[in-house]
């Protein structure tokens, strides 16, 4: 029986992740990074990773889910929290219909509890598709349910960042999510469980400056923008040229502040060596 629920969670994930893993073009796909052309099929099965120079494409956030669990694995967490507009903001409903139709999403993050390499965990991932993956409530609420969800049952938790920052149209209900999911965070941590961070592209605003900071380990994608406000305001503000890759993953990591760039090919490895490491009694 356990094995007809786990092909029937495998197909899902398959179907929801294939929508996902789609880049705008035609049989062609050309990227922004070498501007060079490659077979669609061939960006696709390299997990839409560019064959030609490596930039890594945006992913939607089932098809993520796909790359790291183990097939079958997969049961989402409060797929039906819907999304909201507490504020009345105007054409904001529209804006929400519009990105929902886009992506198949209801809101900015998916969560979940699968397996990495046999190791259970949760795992929550923004899609920047989603209006850039900027944090509402409903996006906070989920991320702090999947924190409490997994504190709750002792867990470790790994969450995706892609994300533009505060949902605009929110005010100050979205900014108050970086207390609510850094607040949960902590009372996770004090229960001594793991957290890994991944920072993909972009990782911006009020997500970097809450819960994506938080990380006991932080990794990156390669080449991923990483900051609080972007290159262009910081350049305006403080009148100096930047630094030659400001900003970006590796230069995030020279500096300390994220503990390693790993490309999306060897990330199930990663995380999977990880969570065995910091299991009870885990060794290398
Ligand atoms: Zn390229």
């Amino acid at each position: 029986m356990n094995n007809i629920f786990a092909r029937r969670r495998a197909r899902l994930l398959a179907m929801k992740a294939i929508r996902d893993n789609y880049i705008p073009g035609d049989r062609l796909v050309s990227c922004p990074r070498c501007g060079g052309e490659s077979q669609r099929k061939d960006v696709a099965g390299n997990l839409s990773v560019c064959p030609l120079c490596g930039y890594h494409f945006p992913i939607g956030a089932y098809y993520r889910l796909s790359t790291v669990l183990d097939p079958g694995s997969f049961r989402e967490l409060n797929e039906k929290l819907p999304a909201a507009d507490p504020l009345c903001f105007p054409s904001y409903r529209e804006k929400q219909r519009s990105a929902q139709r886009k992506t198949g999403l209801t809101e900015a993050a998916v969560t979940a509890v699968g397996t990495i390499g046999g190791r259970k965990c949760v795992v929550g991932v923004l899609d920047s598709r989603y209006l850039c993956g900027s944090m509402s409530a409903a996006v906070g609420e989920k991320i702090t349910l999947a924190i409490e969800y997994a504190a709750k049952n002792k867990l470790p938790l790994i969450l995706f960042s892609a994300s533009g920052g505060a949902r605009m149209q929110e005010g100050i209900l979205s900014l108050m999510q970086m207390a609510k999911t850094s607040a949960a965070l902590a009372r996770f941590s004090e229960k001594g469980l793991l957290y890994i961070s991944v920072l993909t592209d972009p990782t911006t605003g009020g997500v970097t400056a809450s819960f994506a900071s938080l990380g006991d380990i932080i990794l990156a994608e390669p080449g991923a923008l990483i900051g609080f406000a972007g290159p262009r305001v910081i350049q305006q503000t403080i009148g100096e040229t930047l630094p030659e890759g400001f900003q970006r993953a590796e230069y995030q990591e020279e500096h300390g502040f994220v503990d390693a760039v790993v490309p999306r090919g060897e990330l199930r490895e990663t995380l999977s060596r990880l969570l065995q490491l910091h299991e009870k009694g885990g060794r290398p």
